[in-house]
């Protein structure tokens, strides 16, 4: 009898940890299906991700430049996996390292994926794809153990516009998909065929917002510093329908892979912009302030003469 109890015990806890125990609604079939619970830190936790980015509530802040080392590098050995719950590419020939900006330590890139449409917003706004470039502080082994600490992870979320204009990057990354859309190819990696630089990607970072947040699946593990770049840039809806037919179950396509927008609890979301954009903003300043003396001139003219 306790035998039996500790297998079906044994079994619960083997299924509640399989990959296919969680999702998202599918939003396709029925806009107002709710998110589901998670459970754990992803029901409870109080610095969860994505967040709505605001222009006008962010705090203004200045840092070092971030500082990219490889990210050039044309990869050859990538494999890309259907993990049922996104597209994910890894096997980085050498390290790609990333510090400076607001980051204490040295991170390396140890995975990238996407989520269709975008998991964070800006000033309100949905974007159709956001690439989650996952980066390990190099103080930790692996990146399990690097989820217990809040300085353990940086994920670069890069934003993607709807365009005309085909984005090449997304387009080497497509090339592959056929090889593992089907729920049969499932958790069964595959070379990419074409050779991709990680910078293909986000091709520079000028200004971005940064904050504490989370892992935006189960175990929401509260040990991101988030980036997310404030420049988006372009790619075609075909592109991103690509992606909404892989299969997470036999005949069932993945039509969307963003979590709910979470609370933000009084967290702080710092702006950095570079010099280039501050002088931008400086200039319209100016250029307002000219129009309201032009303006007021005028004023005084006509009541004057
Ligand atoms: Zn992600």
């Amino acid at each position: 009898m306790h035998f039996i109890a500790v297998v079906l015990a044994c079994s619960f806890v083997a299924l509640s940890g399989a990959s296919h125990e969680w999702g998202y609604p599918d939003l396709d079939s029925n806009q107002d299906e709710p998110f589901p619970n998670w459970g754990g830190l992803c029901d409870i936790g109080k610095k969860q991700s994505p967040i709505n980015l605001h222009v006008k509530g962010a705090l203004k802040g200045e840092f070092p430049s971030l500082e990219f080392k490889n990210f050039d590098e044309h990869q050859k050995k990538l494999e890309m996996v259907n993990n049922g719950h996104s597209i994910q590419l890894s096997g980085f020939e050498h390290e790609l390292s990333l510090s400076g900006g607001a980051l204490l330590g040295d991170f390396v890139v140890e995975q990238i994926h996407m989520h269709w449409w975008s998991e964070h917003t800006i000033n309100d706004i949905r974007y159709p794809l956001e690439v989650h470039i996952v980066h390990r502080n190099k103080l930790y082994p692996n990146i399990s153990m690097a989820a217990d600490f809040p300085d353990g992870i940086t994920v670069i979320g890069v934003l993607y516009h709807v365009s005309n204009q085909p984005n090449p990057a997304i387009g080497s990354i497509i090339k592959s998909l056929d090889d593992v859309k089907k729920y049969s190819a499932m958790n069964k990696p595959t070379k990419v065929k074409d050779s991709l630089a990680v910078s293909d990607l986000l091709s520079s970072v000028d200004g971005y917002f940064t904050y504490a947040g989370s892992l935006t699946t189960p175990t929401c593990a509260e040990a991101v510093t988030w980036i997310v770049p404030t420049e988006t840039f372009p790619v075609t809806l075909d592109q991103v329908n690509e992606f909404k037919e892989i299969e997470y179950d036999e005949g069932k396509q993945l039509h969307n892979n963003y979590r709910e927008l979470q609370r933000e609890n009084n967290r702080a979301v710092v702006l950095v912009q570079t010099s280039q954009q501050k002088s931008a903003a400086a200039l319209q300043l100016h250029c307002l302030s000219l129009g309201a003396l032009l303006l007021l001139s005028l004023v005084a003219n006509k009541f004057l003469f």
